[in-house]
């Protein structure tokens, strides 16, 4: 195997990196401004705790002013990007902004609501196109007909929520949808000209290594556009605080991790953009793990690895699932 990693995958990270995807996709450089349209969530409404893991506020820190108008919020998210950062990417061929719908289920409304939340955010004239973050069961007909229709003019990408490719883990942390919801979802986003990103999370109760690396050959078989990764850990407020104060679940190890994430690198189409490889709860409410350092430590730590086994992403992925014109 040649020590050199291959397009389009960074030649420094040895993964297909988002920033680089995104401007060869949208031909300019993005920033996503996180806002929240005010939805809620099907799991929460029936079940009432949701996920295993989930506490909201623990994972959208960076949402400031969600009682304002989505309007209002991206224009405040906007003006927030430093004037200086803003000039170098222009210098750069230019930047662009992205409406990330980010809070809790973005498509778990009336899809006259949608329609109007997204059209709003789509009115600010340095806005390009939305990203909608949901869960699988929450993509109806109606929702995607709302979403089509953007999708005709406008970049649209949908982050869909899978976490494990096990059907006992999903039922173990009360996710309330199956594998195959997923696949459907994604199906049906694809055919609505949708680009589509993946959640999944590693070190989930119950689930195990092997299951993370399948899960990078299963997206590699899908018509997935990025990953987003992260490990398990335990925020204050959940079930699975209750369950890991009782020494009944375990969080995975730094080590452990930072190998899961190249194994499961080295599995993944190099045609897939790899849009996160860490994230954690805000320090008030992160419990466990706490390790030192944040997600571009982590992200050095992936490469460094792939670097000491002489490989990158796709490097062990199946000839079937690389893109024609790129090898592993
Ligand atoms: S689907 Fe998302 S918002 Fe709803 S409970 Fe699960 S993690 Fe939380």
């Amino acid at each position: 195997m040649p020590d050199a990693a291959p397009p389009p995958l960074n030649p420094e990270l040895r993964y297909n990196n988002y920033g680089g995807w995104i401007r060869r996709r949208l031909g300019t450089s993005v920033i996503r401004i996180g806002i929240d349209g005010g939805f809620s969530c099907p799991n929460r409404d029936a079940a009432g705790e949701g996920c295993f893991y989930c506490n909201n506020e623990g994972f959208t820190p960076g949402i400031r002013h969600a009682d304002l108008p989505v309007g209002e919020q991206l224009r405040i998210g906007i003006d927030r990007v430093r004037p200086g950062r803003k000039a170098a990417w222009a210098a750069k061929g230019g930047l662009r902004f992205l409406a990330y719908f980010q809070r809790f289920s973005n498509t778990h409304a009336a899809p006259e609501t949608l329609d109007r939340l997204y059209r709003e955010a789509l009115e600010h004239p340095e806005v390009d196109g939305l990203v909608v973050g949901t869960r699988p069961d929450c993509l109806g007909p109606e929702v995607l007909d709302v979403l089509r229709a953007i999708a005709r003019d406008r970049y649209v990408m949908v982050e869909v929520g899978l976490q494990s490719i096990s059907d006992p883990v999903l039922a173990r942390i009360g996710r309330g949808h199956t594998v195959g919801d997923f696949e459907q979802a994604v199906r049906a986003l694809r055919a609505a000209g949708i680009d589509v990103g993946v959640h999944l999370i590693h070190g989930l109760p119950g689930d195990t290594v092997d299951n993370f690396r399948g899960a990078a050959r299963f997206l590699s078989g899908l018509d997935v556009q990025g990953v987003k990764l992260h490990h398990f850990h335990v925020v204050s407020g959940t079930r699975a605080e209750r369950e890991w104060r009782a020494g009944l679940v375990g969080v995975p190890g730094y080590g452990e991790y930072v190998s899961a994430c190249a194994d499961f690198l080295e599995r993944l189409s190099p045609g897939i953009a790899v849009m996160r490889l860490s994230g954690e709860a805000s320090g008030g409410l992160l419990l466990a793990p706490r390790w030192a350092g944040d997600g571009e430590r982590f992200a050095h730590d992936v490469t460094h690895e792939l670097v000491r086994r002489r490989s990158w992403q796709g490097g062990k992925a199946r000839p079937e699932t690389v893109p024609k014109g790129e090898s592993a």
